[in-house]
Formats: structure tokens, C-alpha cells, sequence
């Protein structure tokens, strides 16, 4: 089934990025149409308080953060739907959109479908995710109350995520693959400075082991490796965190746009510019540097003007 109506620009995204591109397409008059994707509001909906985002002195929830961006986008008329986006045609203008079994019509893209976090990729990981192996702290830390908890990884995110759990776990090792970490100072500060953070360098998970009592699988070790001396351990332990990265939202674009080797979407450097001119991105999908919920708003806003002007260019010479 096909809409008849074309869109002016249909937003890919429901992150700050999305939200921000919708708010001022909206302003724009231009009735952006939102498709807000599997995580509505995007990854900040699964942190707590974000304090680095300008003009919340104190600290704002992630979520009540996303829910007053998608207000404020919808007041300037912004039709956000709680839909999922699983193929797209950029080969002609207008752009076809494929969504739950729907096809939409568009005069413009702006992709801003972020990232998601980063697995191991080992079995006994998959086998135990949602069973004591979990990738969102903010989601399942919880689950952990006076309990022993591993987090992988030694950058922010390991970091945040261990902070965050102590609130909950009787104690929290970082395991971390080098000795170095790639962690700010601050973040790595406050960690260290924690007393119920150990941080465990030069060591790798390998397995996660667990047991299955009746229907349910539980956690007990994990075995861990020190890459340097080679010595095994099984570490008892109830929950392990990965914190480890994130991966970017953009396999339905594959041969669609041009992405880089890692997935990122490739963008001009000058503006939000595909290759694909009518299509552009914003935020994690086409940011490995910066990944800030403030700079992904910066790349929506600019992702917004660039398509009015594209909108522009295009009637003056229809
Ligand atoms: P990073 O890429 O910065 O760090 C990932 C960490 O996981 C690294 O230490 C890396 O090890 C480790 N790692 C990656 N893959 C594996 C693997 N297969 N096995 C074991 N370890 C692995 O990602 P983050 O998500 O931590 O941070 C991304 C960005 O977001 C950064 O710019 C960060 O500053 C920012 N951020 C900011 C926050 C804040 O300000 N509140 C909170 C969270 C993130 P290695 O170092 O060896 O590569």
C-alpha cells in the first residue's frame, strides 16, 4: 500500500537529533513527518540524569529530556509516530520510505537513527542477555540491589555505567581489555575515587557462565582472562554490564548512501549533506566523535535548515 501524499522531508530518528531536526522543519512550516523508530526518544531514554545538556542548571531525566523535545517539536505541528522505518528507496525523487507494511512518499530525508550499544559477540553473552548479562545500566541496574556486578569497558560509558550501578550493587569491577583507559579523567576520577568500584585491567571477559533453575537462567561466574599473564578466573558475580561502545543504526541504508567502513554515514563537512542530495544526516548515525545528546541537536538543527534550503532549490527550479 502507497500514500499518495509526498512529504516534504520525513524524519528517520526520535534521538535529540531527530526531535531537533522536527522541531525546526515544523517551525519551518514544512509538517515534518516523524518516524520515531524502536527506541522512541532514542538512547538518552535509557540514561538518567544528564547534566552536560545546556540550560538545566541541575540536571535533567534523559526521558523527561526526550518528552519535552517531542512536545516542543509537535507544538510547531511535527507528526511524531511510534513507527519503525525497514526499507528505503533513495534511487528517485520522490524518496519511498517502507513502514510496517507502508510506503511513503518524500521530497527530503533526514536520517538521524544514532546508534545502539556494542555486543562481545560471544555465545554465552546472547544465551544470558536479559538473564544477568545486560547492555542499558539505567534499564536493568535495578535487578542488581546488593549484588555483584562486572562492567566491560574503559571509556565514559564504562565508567557512567559502573557509577550509576553502585547505587544498587554491593560491588562493581570495571574490567577493562588495556591498561590505559580511554575514559575522561573526570569520569575516571570519580570511578576510581568510588568504594565499591575495583577497576581490573589487562583482562577480557570469555565466557559468562550461568545455571538454569526451573525456567529461569541465572548468572553465577565469569570467566575472565588476563591478556598478559594468561591466567583464567572465575569470578562470581550476579550481573556483567557491557560497556563497551555503541554501533551506528544505519544498515538500511547499505547501498542506499555512502557510509564509512565502520557504518557511519559519510557527510559533507561543511553541512549535513548524503550523497544523495535531499538526503542528510545528523547525530550518531554520522558522528563517531562527538556523540553528545547536545551535538546531536546542534547536527538536527542543521540537518533542518539544509533541507529547507534544498526544499527551496528545488521549487525555484520546478
Ligand atoms: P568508547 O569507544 O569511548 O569506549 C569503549 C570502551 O570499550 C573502550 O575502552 C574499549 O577498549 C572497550 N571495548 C570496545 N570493544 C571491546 C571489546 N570487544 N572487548 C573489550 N573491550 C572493548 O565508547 P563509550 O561508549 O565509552 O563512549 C563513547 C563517547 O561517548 C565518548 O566520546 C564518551 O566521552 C561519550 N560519553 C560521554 C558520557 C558523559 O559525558 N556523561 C557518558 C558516556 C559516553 P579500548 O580502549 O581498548 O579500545
Amino acid at each position: 500500500m502507497s500514500e499518495h501524499i509526498v512529504h516534504n522531508v520525513i524524519i528517520i530518528g526520535s534521538g535529540p537529533a531527530g526531535l531537533t531536526a522536527a522541531l525546526y522543519t515544523g517551525r519551518a512550516n514544512l509538517k515534518p513527518l516523524v518516524f520515531e523508530g524502536m527506541q522512541p526518544g532514542g538512547q538518552l531514554t535509557i540514561t538518567t540524569e544528564v547534566e552536560n545538556y545546556p540550560g538545566f542548571e541541575h540536571g535533567i531525566m534523559g526521558p523527561e529530556l526526550m518528552d519535552v523535545m517531542r512536545k516542543q517539536a509537535q507544538r510547531f505541528g511535527a507528526d511524531c509516530q511510534f513507527k519503525f522505518v525497514d526499507k528505503v528507496d533513495f534511487s528517485s525523487s520522490p524518496f519511498k520510505l517502507h513502514v510496517e507494511g507502508k510506503e511513503y512518499l518524500a521530497k527530503s530525508v533526514i536520517i538521524a537513527t544514532g546508534a545502539s550499544a556494542k555486543l562481545l559477540g560471544l555465545p554465552s553473552e546472547s544465551e544470558y542477555m536479559g538473564f544477568g548479562v545486560s547492555a542499558c545500566a539505567t534499564c536493568d541496574g535495578f535487578f542488581f540491589k546488593d549484588q555483584r556486578i562486572i562492567v566491560i569497558g574503559g571509556g565514559d560509558t564504562a565508567m557512567e555505567e559502573a557509577n550509576y550501578l553502585t547505587k544498587f550493587g554491593k560491588e562493581v569491577m570495571i574490567v577493562h581489555r588495556r591498561e590505559e583507559f580511554r575514559a575522561s579523567k573526570i569520569m575516571l576520577e570519580r570511578a576510581m575515587k568510588n568504594p565499591k568500584i575495583k577497576l581490573v585491567t589487562d583482562t577480557v571477559l570469555e565466557e559468562v557462565i550461568g545455571v538454569t533453575e526451573g525456567s529461569k537462567k541465572k548468572v553465577t561466574h565469569a570467566k575472565l582472562k588476563n591478556v598478559k599473564t594468561g591466567e583464567v578466573t572465575d569470578q562470581e558475580v550476579e550481573g556483567i554490564f557491557l560497556g563497551i561502545g555503541h554501533k551506528p543504526n544505519t544498515d538500511i541504508f547499505k547501498g542506499q548512501i555512502e557510509l564509512e567502513d565502520t557504518g557511519y554515514i559519510k557527510t559533507s563537512k561543511v553541512n549535513t549533506n548524503t550523497n544523495i542530495p535531499g538526503v542528510f544526516a545528523c547525530g550518531d548515525a554520522q558522528d563517531h566523535v562527538y556523540r553528545q545528546a547536545i551535538t546531536a541537536a546542534g547536527s538536527g538543527c542543521m540537518a533542518a535548515i539544509d533541507a529547507e534550503r534544498y526544499l527551496e532549490s528545488i521549487e525555484e527550479h520546478s
